[in-house]
């Protein structure tokens, strides 16, 4: 299995060539795209043939990992192509205007029910953030992914990762920080309780971790254009 990332910030992309939370994740005969923030779409067509991707999972229903899905259906319909949406339902207006098109097939997920998508397993983990949030472990065979989307430090994280290989956290914001994400306190400290691989994800345009993680080999930032074997 591998990740690649197309988009690693929030809540807007830096300036130049980058994007806003976006991630691909293959292996065996499937893609799935994880959340769909600004300027991913581009991306994606760059590291993926879209015929062959099985779905997009959205985490919630935040901008900067949303608004791609709405040029994206542009796209969908000049190619006469389908795409399966995997999101929980919510009774919201952003949510009918993200959702409503013909060409997305919406599949309704939630904590209690993992779900198949080609060759992966799907499992949501409740996250804690300003707005309802899931967070996904992807499976395929011995290996597994897990997405937090965004969250603080949650009771749902450590059981998320038993048998984690890889994750893909929120954890990018400075020691200190009371907003409603993760810090890189938290990846250090989940880093030194669990060992998993971390990749620290949707980083702040103005903050860069990547010097509080010299020491811990266990953690990287993200790469936009990079994929990870896992
Ligand atoms: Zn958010």
């Amino acid at each position: 299995m591998k990740l690649t990332v197309l988009g690693k910030y929030g809540p807007y992309p830096k300036e130049g060539d980058h994007a806003s939370s976006c991630y691909l994740v293959q292996g065996g005969s499937t893609s799935l795209v994880l959340d769909m923030g600004p300027g991913s779409l581009s991306r994606l067509m760059q590291a993926a043939d879209l015929r062959k991707i099985n779905g997009i999972f959205i985490s919630h229903l935040h901008y900067d990992h949303t608004s791609e899905l709405l040029p994206f259906r542009y796209l969908l319909e000049d190619m006469n192509l389908k795409m399966k949406i995997y999101v929980r339902r919510e009774e919201s207006p952003w949510y009918d205007i993200l959702f409503g098109h013909p060409d997305f097939e919406v599949i309704n997920v939630s904590p209690s029910s993992p779900v198949t998508a080609g060759d992966f397993k799907l499992t949501f983990y409740e996250m804690k953030h300003t707005v309802p949030c899931l967070g996904v472990k992807v499976q395929q065979e011995d290996k597994a992914l897990f997405y937090t989307g965004d969250t603080l430090f949650n009771d749902n994280i450590y059981p998320a990762l038993n048998g984690t290989d890889l994750l893909l956290a929120d954890c990018s914001k400075p020691a200190g920080f009371t907003g409603p994400h993760m810090t890189v306190e938290n990846a250090k400290e989940i880093n030194g309780n669990t060992g998993v691989r971390i990749i620290s994800t949707h980083l702040s345009p103005g903050y860069d971790p990547d010097d509080e993680y010299k020491d811990f080999p266990g953690i990287e930032t993200a790469r936009e254009m990079k994929t990870y074997e896992i």
